[in-house]
Formats: structure tokens, C-alpha cells, sequence
């Protein structure tokens, strides 16, 4: 990175903007790589983030290709879900063939600040508390993103740019981003409440989720044991735009807290947060010339679970390997939709398809009862759910779903990522 002592002007050859696990994921990589990497972002590091804390197998195994597990090292070591729903109840071991056997939660304050500080050992240069407020576009290539600081704005000329500024990606706003709400996307909402259970091995998820006069709500909520005294419960909604989901979320989190109360001895609510979840690659204008959109930016939240912290560190892996692919003279315009749905198309079709019937409460009424009375059926659901398959897996519940995958794909009316 350089600064021109005329104009002030930053010149970069890569700027991340956001230090999300997306963009610090990307940071990472490229400087590893020996790439000068600028990472970006609006908010003062350590800082927190709205999310359940919860890693799955597969956001676990992408922090092994980093070299970064040791960040979850004393923290939470878990073994699967606790399923409850229609009066049952289900224990469902993590079970993706080429996955890690375990998961975990961290809070978000540190597992971001640590990713960012990782980024930032690697040899990029962190700026926190700059946001990124408006771009210039020269022949249709980003030259330069305008960053506004507490001491003024900061021009910043990159010969690439990573958007991993979340959901409401602002930035990708301003390029064009749109994102399609016709298909399902999530509301979530989550809390701290102390328990003596905080040391549970296991991740506990409601999926029968009633509000507060008890009705039922197509939508889950969860209490995650964070090893540290703390649990984080919350509660997730599905909706469209056909279907909006209606509801006061921190009522529903407060139910939902109240409902669990007794059974995790829980203490106060504090730290209550919420955000909009973009899901399943519903988003077009993913990608110019020299810029590209990772992780919630991008919608890369599976719709049946609402995790995207794995897709986050993950997008940043592919979209660092796709720059240093792509030469001297990039491309992304088309090339990083075609990545994107190359690596996820089948399996976000499939699953926004059967979150939408989530939507549908009766229908979950009736197919809930019947699911939680067959183990059997449970295991492949949340095998599938918790995105635990991968490329490598050829049992037959893997090509299944990779069929149906396929077979949704085309009758997509609007393909993901496009
Ligand atoms: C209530 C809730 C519960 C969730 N639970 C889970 C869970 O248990 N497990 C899981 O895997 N996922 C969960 N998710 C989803 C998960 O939080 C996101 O998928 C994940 O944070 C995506 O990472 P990211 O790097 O793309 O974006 P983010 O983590 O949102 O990071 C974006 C960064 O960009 C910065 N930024 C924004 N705008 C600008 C700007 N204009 N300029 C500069 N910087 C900017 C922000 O400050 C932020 O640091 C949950 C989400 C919610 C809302």
C-alpha cells in the first residue's frame, strides 16, 4: 500500500471492504500469498456481530485450511443437535463423511477480531472505523472507493476489490447488487443469557418455534452452549416477499427464552441483536470488472439452516484464489457468478426451494410430526441442512441431494447468483 504525499491518495493492489470472516478470510489468503491487501472496515475492531456463534463441521474444517483452529482451542467442542420439535426429541450426530466429526460456537467479538488480527500478522494492512461511502467506475472498472473516517474521507485506487461488507451490503448496493426477495430469505435475532449448562457438548435447535400466543412460526430457534457460562439463544424466521414474516423478532427471541427458561436455569438477556439474512444466492451483480461480492454480500447463507459463516470463510478462499488465477487483466464480471454457482448453485436451489415450504406452517405441521418419528429421516435432513456435503461424498444421500439439486436448478426461474 501507498500513499501519494500530493494527493493523499491510498493505492492498493487488493481492498477488502469488510473484516467479517468473508473479508478477512480473502485478506488472509492473498496476503499469504504476498499480495498488498488493504483491509477495510466501517466498524472499530473488536467488534460484535449480530449471529448465533455457531460453527458448524464445515466452518470448523475451513479454519483448519487456514491454519486457524487453534483460535477455537478452550472454547466449546460440540457433537451435533438436540432436535426438538412435535413433541419429540432426537440426537443427531455431525455425520458428513469428509467432515470434521465436531463443531463449535465462539462469540463473534472474538472470532472476528481474531481472524482480523490474522489477516493483519499475514502482512495486510488493517484500517477499522472507515466506511466505505461511494465509489468511482471508469470504463466500467472500480478505480477508486471513497472511505469515510471520524478524520475525513480517504480515497482509496485498487487494481481489485473484494465487497464483504454483510448483508446489507452497502457497497454492493451502490454496484449494482440486487437481491431478489421473491426467494426465501431469513430474520434472526439473538441474546446472551448465562447458564449452568453453558458446557453442554451439544447444540440444541427448536424446529416446532412458537410465538407468544402459540402460534406456530415456520422458523427455528436454537440455544448454544459458548463453554464460557454464556449460551446464545435466539430464534430465525423465513420469509418472501409474497409470505413476509410479520413478527416482532425480539418478542420472539424473548419467548423463545422464556419457553427454554427453566430447563437452562438462564439468566438475563443481555446483548440482543438482529439482521436480515440473505440466503442462497439470491442476488444478481455479483461481480464487475475487478470486483466481486463474498459471503452475506453475496447471500451465501444456506436458507435451511441460517449459517454462513463457513460460506463466508470459504468465498473468501475462492474469490483470493480467483484473483490470482485471473492474471494481470481481470474479468469477474461473468467468471465469479459462474464460481459462485459452479460451487453452490445445486445445493441453494434445492434448499431455497424446500425453505420456501417452511414458509407454509400448516405444511410443516403436518411433515414436522411425521419426520421427528424417523430418526432415520432426521440424520438426512440434517445432514443436508447443516451443509455437511461435500464434492468428495458419492453415498447415495449425497447424490440424491445433488440430483435434486440439479433437477431444481432447472426449474429455477431465477438461477442463483444471477
Ligand atoms: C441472528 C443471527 C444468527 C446467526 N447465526 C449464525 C450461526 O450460528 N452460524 C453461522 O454460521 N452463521 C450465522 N449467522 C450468519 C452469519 O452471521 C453471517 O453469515 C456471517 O457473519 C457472514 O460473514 P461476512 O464476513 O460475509 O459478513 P459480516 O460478518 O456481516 O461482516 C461484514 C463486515 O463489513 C463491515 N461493513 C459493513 N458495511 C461497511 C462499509 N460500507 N464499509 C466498511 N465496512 C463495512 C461490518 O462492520 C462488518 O464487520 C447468523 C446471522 C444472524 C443475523
Amino acid at each position: 500500500m501507498t500513499t501519494d504525499p500530493q494527493t493523499d491518495v491510498v493505492r492498493t493492489d487488493v481492498l477488502v471492504v469488510g473484516a467479517g470472516p468473508g473479508g478477512s478470510s480473502a485478506a488472509i489468503h492473498l496476503a499469504r500469498l504476498g499480495r498488498d491487501v488493504l483491509l477495510v472496515d466501517g466498524a472499530e475492531f473488536p467488534r460484535d456481530k449480530a449471529c448465533g456463534d455457531g460453527l458448524t463441521p464445515r466452518a470448523v474444517a475451513e479454519l483448519q485450511t487456514l491454519k486457524l483452529d487453534h483460535i477455537l482451542e478452550g472454547g466449546p467442542v460440540n457433537k451435533g443437535l438436540r432436535g426438538h420439535g412435535f413433541g419429540r426429541s432426537l440426537m443427531l450426530p455431525w455425520n458428513g463423511p469428509h467432515l470434521p466429526k465436531h463443531g463449535s460456537a465462539i462469540a463473534r467479538t472474538v472470532l472476528d477480531n481474531a481472524l482480523r488480527d490474522a489477516a493483519l500478522d499475514a502482512g495486510a494492512t488493517g484500517l477499522d472505523g472507515h466506511k466505505a461511502v461511494d465509489v468511482e467506475l471508469t470504463g466500467g472498472r472500480l478505480t477508486t472507493v471513497l472511505l469515510r473516517g471520524r478524520d475525513g474521507t480517504v480515497r482509496v485506487e485498487a487494481e481489485h476489490v473484494i465487497v464483504a461488507d454483510g448483508g446489507k451490503s452497502h457497497l454492493g448496493r451502490l454496484l449494482g447488487r440486487a437481491w431478489h426477495k421473491e426467494t426465501v430469505f431469513g430474520v434472526a435475532s439473538r441474546a446472551y443469557a448465562t447458564s449452568p449448562m453453558a458446557d453442554d457438548p451439544w447444540i440444541t435447535s427448536h424446529l416446532e418455534l412458537r410465538d407468544e400466543s402459540g402460534r406456530m412460526m415456520g422458523g427455528y430457534g436454537w440455544v448454544f452452549p459458548l463453554g464460557n457460562g454464556l449460551v446464545n439463544v435466539g430464534a430465525g424466521t423465513l420469509a418472501t416477499s409474497k409470505r413476509p414474516a410479520n413478527i416482532n423478532l425480539r418478542k420472539l427471541t424473548e419467548e423463545y427464552a422464556r419457553q427454554r427458561r427453566d430447563e437452562w436455569q438462564l439468566g438475563e438477556l443481555t446483548g440482543y441483536g438482529s439482521a436480515p439474512l440473505p440466503m442462497g444466492g439470491a442476488v444478481s451483480n455479483v461481480a464487475g470488472r475487478n470486483w466481486m461480492l463474498i459471503g452475506d454480500a453475496a447471500a451465501c447463507i444456506n436458507p435451511l439452516n441460517g449459517e454462513g459463516i463457513d460460506y463466508a470463510l470459504e468465498t473468501g478462499r475462492l474469490a483470493a484464489e480467483h484473483i490470482v488465477e485471473s492474471g494481470a487483466r481481470p474479468d469477474f464480471t461473468a467468471s465469479w457468478p459462474a464460481e459462485l454457482y459452479a460451487e453452490y448453485g445445486e445445493a441453494f436451489s434445492i434448499a431455497r426451494r424446500l425453505g420456501i415450504l417452511i414458509t407454509h406452517e400448516r405444511l410443516l405441521a403436518m411433515s414436522g410430526p411425521i419426520g421427528m418419528r424417523i430418526p432415520a429421516i432426521m440424520a438426512v435432513a440434517f445432514r443436508v441442512m447443516g451443509n455437511l456435503v461435500t464434492p468428495e461424498d458419492s453415498d447415495v444421500v449425497a447424490r440424491a441431494w445433488r440430483t435434486a439439486g440439479r433437477a431444481s436448478l432447472r426449474l429455477d426461474r431465477r438461477r442463483p447468483f444471477h
